[in-house]
């Protein structure tokens, strides 16, 4: 998955992480009373912290009233004790339910995902990177966690105690009250700033951590390629310079912490320089008594350790609102619409009807028709971009066309299930996909119910048996990182489990049946296996290669600019004999003196 992590902050409340707070809340629509529960003890939990600071002001008071007596200040300590046990007891009890929502959270959020990813068109995977994938499923549904076991009641309670505080100064003494804030309001206007910054670095740091990681995926899967062809250094070198990107990135983001934290600290710990003064003056003035100046300076230095808490926050709320930006756009990703379902006819006869079709923004193919008999084949020829590869995947339904209809044995394509119409085809694409599972699993997925000797005789058709059965483990050789099986191979497994699969419509990519000259006598009869029968649609890449199929149509800026046999299309005069006389030049071309003449001429 291409797409970088992003958040862009709208307003104050966004930087303070108000949306993040109403995403969190979006998470746990199903216990919103449990949460309430969670916050509630947290908040008790955190007021209840601030009984010492209390009891010793009640002492402080009685001390100067000349009140205090030892059994009062035994019965007070008792009491500050029971206090703080009940605090930690109700701080306990509410971060363990939040825990408990989380890990529903966490469940319900991933099942979520596997139920989006069923509903988006194939075309979805096919242009993102398995690593994201990776990332979002596992590392941010585990970090939507710290927000809804932590952030939630944790916020709630460290903004709780500072107002219970606030309440209590202005109750005391609303003077004293503006006077021991000053700092902290200061405090706090630079955290905004500073949350504003840190968000924008936030965003920079994971798209950079994302990066490394598809990076470090990369090229750990194309090692051996970079080995062969002696790339060690320049695969080094991305990887160093998207890890100095790393670390750039983490020295800002210390630079601009270490500032920002250091003023935190400096004003949000400043209330005593303007506490103590005033205190002092307006006791001098008669305006307030020595207890209450006691009262300020307990509360003051425990509201400022309660606003560091507050801080703290700050990273996590700008981590969250970029996961969630992502979870976002994931969820707001394209699905394919449900059309009435209808059972396939029984034919394999394929009509490209009036078929336009868009990506994002320019039309790709416009007004394409065409029709393939059940049986007969079809090759998709044209200049690089030009469109078939689209064509092809329009077929299987990775995409949806945007107008007019592609239809299988008359029934349009959309009102067939994805396992009707996976049933009726199969694809030999570029891109090889093979699991890590035995030899026999990967060719049995194309028909998991195949017997042994069904499976071997689809393996020798394809021209792959004598080289599975010369490995140790034979069709039981589980296929990991120290099986080493060249292109060809991997391309006729793959064959095999699409001979085997037996498929009436078979979609095949002519560069993946020619990409390794010295198995190319192995895979032509492979493929011409395969092909028996079928209907057949080719994305031709050499021409020489498919002048015998039934038909051929030249497709060029996505618009379908000749359609006929070999012969018929030369006669014309038209595009394709441009091309097909380009494919002859190209293949007498010279190496030196010598002439290479290819066997079309
Ligand atoms: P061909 O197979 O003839 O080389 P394609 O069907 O691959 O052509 O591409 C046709 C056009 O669609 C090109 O301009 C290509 O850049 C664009 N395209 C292909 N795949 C995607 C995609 N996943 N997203 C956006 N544009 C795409």
């Amino acid at each position: 998955m291409q797409q970088e992590e992003s958040y862009e902050p709208e307003s104050a409340v966004d930087v303070m992480g108000g949306s993040v707070f109403k995403n969190l809340w979006g998470y746990i629509s199903d216990h919103p009373r449990l949460m309430i529960f969670s916050m509630f003890l947290g908040v008790v939990g955190g007021i209840l912290q601030l009984a010492p600071h209390f009891i010793v002001y009640l002492i402080a008071t009685d001390i100067i009233a000349d009140q205090i007596s030892a059994s009062h200040i035994y019965m007070l300590g008792f009491i500050c004790l029971v206090l703080v046990v009940i605090s930690f007891a109700s701080s306990g009890a509410s971060s363990y339910i939040s825990h408990v929502i989380a890990a529903s959270v966490q469940k319900k959020l991933r099942q979520k995902i596997a139920e989006k990813l069923t509903r988006v068109p194939l075309g979805f995977f096919a242009s993102r990177d398995s690593h994201d994938f990776k990332t979002m499923v596992v590392d941010d549904v585990e970090a939507v966690e710290d927000g809804v076991a932590h952030l939630i009641p944790e916020t709630t309670a460290a903004f709780a105690s500072p107002l219970v505080i606030l309440m209590l100064m202005v109750y005391m003494d609303w003077r004293m009250a503006i006077i021991s804030v000053i700092g902290l309001f200061s405090a706090f206007y630079l955290m905004g700033v500073a949350a504003a910054k840190s968000t924008e670095i936030t965003k920079e740091f994971y798209a950079s951590k994302a990066k490394m990681g598809r990076l470090m995926t990369e090229i750990a899967s194309i090692l051996p390629m970079v080995k062969i062809f002696n790339q060690g250094d320049a695969a080094i070198g991305r990887t160093t310079q998207s890890f100095m990107e790393f670390n750039q990135l983490i020295a800002k983001w210390i630079g601009s912490n270490v500032n920002t934290t250091g003023w935190f600290m400096l004003l949000s710990s400043s209330a005593l320089v303007f506490v103590l003064p005033f205190g002092l003056l307006f006791i001098y003035l008669e305006w307030l008594d020595l207890g209450t100046l006691i009262f300020f300076l307990l509360f003051s230095i425990g509201l400022n350790n309660l606003t560091i808490n507050i801080y703290s926050l700050t990273h996590r709320i700008a981590r969250q609102a970029n996961i969630h930006t992502k979870m976002d756009e994931f969820f707001n990703a394209a699905e394919l619409e449900i059309f009435e379902p209808v059972v396939p006819s029984g034919k394999y006869n394929i009509e490209f009807d009036e078929v336009s079709f868009t990506y994002e923004r320019d039309e790709v193919l416009s007004s394409i028709s065409f029709k393939l008999e059940q049986g007969s084949s079809l090759a998709l020829v044209g200049p690089s971009g030009a469109g078939k590869t689209t064509i092809a995947r329009l077929l299987p339904r990775f995409w949806d066309v945007n107008k007019g209809a592609i239809k299988i044995g008359g029934v349009d394509i959309r009102h067939m299930s994805y396992q009707d119409l996976s049933a009726q085809m199969s694809f030999v694409f570029q891109e090889i996909f093979l699991f890590s599972d035995s030899i026999a699993d990967n060719i049995k997925i194309g028909r998991e119910d195949a017997t042994e000797e069904e499976m071997i005789a689809a393996a020798k058709a394809a021209q792959i048996h004598d080289f599975i059965v010369s490995l140790p483990d034979g069709y039981a050789t589980k296929l990991n990182a120290k099986v080493n099986l060249s292109g060809g191979q991997k391309q006729r497994l793959c064959i095999a489990r699409a001979i085997l699969k037996d498929a009436p419509i078979l979609v095949l990519d002519e560069a993946t049946a020619f990409a390794d000259p010295e198995n190319e006598a192995e895979l032509q009869k492979a493929i011409n296996h395969l092909i028996k029968g079928k209907t057949l649609l080719v994305i031709a890449h050499r021409l020489s290669t498919i002048k015998q199929l039934d038909n051929i149509a030249v497709i060029v800026n996505g618009k379908l600019a000749e359609l006929g046999k070999h012969d018929e299309l030369l006669a014309r005069h038209g595009r394709y004999k441009d091309m097909w006389q380009a494919h002859i030049r190209a293949k007498s071309f010279k190496i030196g003196t010598q002439k290479i003449v290819g066997d079309d001429k």
